[in-house]
């Protein structure tokens, strides 16, 4: 059976698409969507690996209810990604919130690998409100207040249906700025190209071969579904390689700042995803674990980024994540 036809028959029942989708037009948009990033991975991939895994993996939308993508064995071969496009929508959240209280600056100078390779780096600076030094046009979006109480309540919402929720709160802001909309939205694809990409370096380093199989707690279960089981040791290093297709699938010459902003946000997806995982597994009861505590992961991926390349590469990564914990620590004191 090919991984599509398979992930076909898992996620409908007598036929019925809507069964997962409210309509064919979320299916769609979710498929186009997934089938791009899982392009732009596989273009990241030395040829022969690529070639490998092109026809072998599907990857789908599928409520998972967890923060982890996960892999199921096809049989007779291959592999599907489920790909929880829920949390997506809630990265999406929270990076919005995040960055309705930032400011930007341009011109600050870094360099990577080789002296020559000098880089003009997008400085981000987060500022709290009320400090009037600021001039940006986000200032006064949403108050820090404001922004906490909404990062708290996407987060509890989530955890509490197992699944994204609009937010309750009918107070709608948007980040203005041509700068600011493109961090922000670049920042969401490249978390979103991570999960993939973990997936995908799970079966590239061969975790997926002989892994076991346990069944998949669904929020809202049709048939049972068998998960393969990996090692801590083996999300760990899933992490790091996937980091590694995506800075891979960055460019390379870094001579613009858009293109300079998408090697930054090689490292920013993916922190600024586990950063929020560790947000969703604070809120969430005890549970089993598939895989690491989150913290422990963007952990580990730091101090291993950390010794390939330059402080300033990370500058965006650690300001979004510092803003997204002070706003949510300061709604948990402050509650
Ligand atoms: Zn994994």
């Amino acid at each position: 059976m090919d991984p599509f036809a398979y992930y076909t028959e898992l996620t409908t029942r007598d036929g019925d698409r809507t069964l997962l989708w409210p309509n064919a037009r979320t299916l769609l948009a979710s498929k186009v969507f997934l089938d791009a990033l899982s392009a732009d991975v596989l273009r990241a991939m030395p040829e022969d690996v690529r070639q490998r895994l092109e026809d072998q993996v599907y990857v789908g939308k599928f409520p998972t209810g967890d923060f982890n993508a996960q892999a199921l064995r096809v049989p007779g071969g291959g592999y599907v990604f489920l790909i929880n496009v829920g949390l997506m929508m809630l990265i999406y959240d929270a990076a919005k919130v995040v960055f309705s209280q930032a400011a930007w600056q341009a011109g600050k100078r870094w360099t990577v690998g080789s002296p020559r390779t000098e880089l003009q780096m997008i400085e981000t600076a987060f500022k709290a409100d009320g400090d009037s030094s600021t001039t940006d046009d986000n200032a006064h979006v949403l108050s820090f207040d404001a922004a906490a109480k909404r990062l708290q309540e996407s987060i509890r919402s989530y955890v509490r249906h197992s699944e994204w929720h609009p937010a309750s709160d009918p107070e709608h802001f948007v980040i203005q700025g041509r700068s600011q909309t493109e961090v922000l939205t670049t920042l969401v694809e490249a978390a979103e190209r991570f999960v993939v990409a973990h997936e995908f370096a799970h079966a590239m380093l061969g975790h997926l071969e002989n892994a076991a199989t346990a069944l998949l707690a669904v929020p809202q279960g049709k048939q049972p579904i068998y998960e393969l089981q990996k090692t801590w040791m083996d999300e760990i290093a899933a992490d790091a390689n996937a980091v590694i297709l995506l800075i891979f699938g960055a460019p390379r010459q870094l001579e613009n700042p858009s293109e300079r902003l998408l090697f930054e946000m090689a490292l920013a997806g993916p922190l600024f995803f586990l950063a929020v995982g560790g947000l969703i597994e604070e809120e969430t009861a005890e549970k089993p674990r598939t895989h690491p505590p989150a913290v422990q992961r963007r952990q580990a991926l730091r101090e291993w980024l950390s010794k390939k390349l330059p402080q300033p590469a990370f500058s965006l990564a650690d300001c979004s994540v510092q803003m997204l914990e002070q706003l949510w620590r300061s709604r948990a004191s402050g509650a």
